[in-house]
C-alpha cells in the first residue's frame, strides 16, 4: 500500500508539472497574441423582439490561434486575468469594438449599440476611464452607445474605486450594464444607490423557464427589480420561442441568444443590419 501511495504521489507532481508547463507555453503564446494579430472579436446581436430589429451587438472575444485553433474566452481570460495581461486585452476589445460599432453606425444611419465585458479587476483602474474617453474621441462613437458589462460581484467588492468609476462613466453618457446579474451575491442594495443603467438577466435563469419554477420566479423579481429602478432589461442566452415569448411577455423585449443568431463576424453584422435597412 505504502509503495501505491509513493507513485501515486509522483505521478501527481508530474501531473502538476505537465500542468505548469502547459500553462507557459500557453502564456508565453498569449503575450504574443494581441502583436501577432491573433485575436478576434465576434459580435452577437441583441434583438427587439417587439420591432424584430437589431437595436446592438455583445463584442466577444476568441483567441485563433496560428495553428488555426480557436480558443474560447473562458479558455484564456482566466489566465490572462492572472498575470496581469486583460488590460491590454481589455483595451485591445474596447478599440475594435467601438471602431467596428462606428462603422456599423455610419453605414445605417442609426443608432447601434456595443456592450464590451470588462472584466472585474480592470473595472476600477483610473486608466479604463481615460482609455474610454480616448476612445470615444478617437472613433466618434456616440458615448450612449457603448454599454460596459461588469459582473454583479464587482459592484459589492468594497476595495475597488467602483462608484468613482461608474459615476465618471455615467457622466461621459457611456452606460454600465451588470452582466449575469441574479447569478453573484444576494445583497441587492447596491442597485440602489449605483448609477446602474442596464441588468442583463443570465442565461442560467433563462435556460430554466419551463423547467423550473423557481427560475420563473427569480426572472419575474429581476425584472420587476430592475423596471423599478429604471434599468432597461437584457435576457442572455434565449434558445427557444418559448423563453422568447415568455420573457417579452413580462416585458423584456431585448433578447439576445442562439435563437436570433449565434456570434459572428464584423462583416456579417454589417450585412445583417444592411438587409433589414431594406425592408
Ligand atoms: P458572457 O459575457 O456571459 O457572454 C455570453 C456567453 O454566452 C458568450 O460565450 C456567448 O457566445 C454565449 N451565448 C450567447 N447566446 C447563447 C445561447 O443562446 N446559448 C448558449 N448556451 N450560450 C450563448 P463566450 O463568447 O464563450 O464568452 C464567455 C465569457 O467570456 C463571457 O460570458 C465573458 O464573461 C467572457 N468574455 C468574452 N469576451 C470577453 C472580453 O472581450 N473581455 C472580457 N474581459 N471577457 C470576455
Ligand atoms: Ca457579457
Ligand atoms: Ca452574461
Ligand atoms: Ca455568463
Amino acid at each position: 500500500a505504502k509503495s501505491s501511495g509513493g507513485n501515486v504521489y509522483r505521478y501527481y507532481v508530474s501531473g502538476l508539472q505537465h500542468h505548469m508547463a502547459e500553462e507557459l507555453v500557453q502564456l508565453n503564446l498569449l503575450r504574443s497574441a494581441i502583436e501577432n494579430n491573433e485575436l478576434t472579436l465576434r459580435y452577437q446581436p441583441q434583438v427587439d423582439v417587439l420591432t424584430g430589429r437589431v437595436v446592438g451587438f455583445e463584442a466577444l472575444v476568441r483567441w485563433l490561434r496560428c495553428d488555426g485553433t480557436l480558443v474560447m474566452p473562458d479558455q484564456f481570460i482566466p489566465l490572462a486575468e492572472s498575470n496581469g495581461m486583460l488590460k491590454a486585452i481589455d483595451r485591445w476589445v474596447l478599440e475594435q469594438a467601438c471602431i467596428a460599432c462606428q462603422r456599423w453606425i455610419e453605414r445605417v444611419r442609426r443608432p447601434i449599440r456595443i456592450s464590451v465585458n470588462i472584466s472585474a479587476a480592470e473595472f476600477g483602474r483610473p486608466q479604463l476611464l481615460k482609455d474610454v474617453s480616448e476612445l470615444l474621441q478617437l472613433t466618434e462613437l456616440p458615448a450612449n452607445c457603448l454599454t460596459l458589462e461588469v459582473t454583479e460581484r464587482l459592484l459589492i467588492d468594497k476595495h475597488l474605486p467602483v462608484r468613482e468609476a461608474l459615476q465618471s462613466l455615467h457622466n461621459q453618457g457611456v452606460l454600465v450594464a451588470i452582466d449575469d446579474f441574479g447569478t453573484g451575491y444576494s445583497s441587492l442594495s447596491y442597485l440602489q444607490s449605483l448609477p446602474v443603467d442596464e441588468v442583463k438577466i443570465d442565461r442560467s435563469f433563462v435556460k430554466n423557464i419551463y423547467r423550473s419554477s423557481r427560475s420563473e420566479h427569480i426572472i419575474k423579481s429581476i425584472i420587476s427589480l430592475a423596471k423599478d429602478l429604471d434599468c432597461s432589461l437584457v435576457a442572455e442566452g434565449v434558445e427557444t420561442e418559448q423563453q422568447s415569448g415568455f420573457l417579452a411577455s413580462l416585458g423584456c423585449g431585448v433578447q439576445q441568444g442562439y435563437l436570433f443568431n449565434r456570434p459572428m463576424s464584423e462583416e456579417q453584422a454589417m450585412a445583417l443590419l444592411c438587409s433589414e435597412r431594406v425592408r
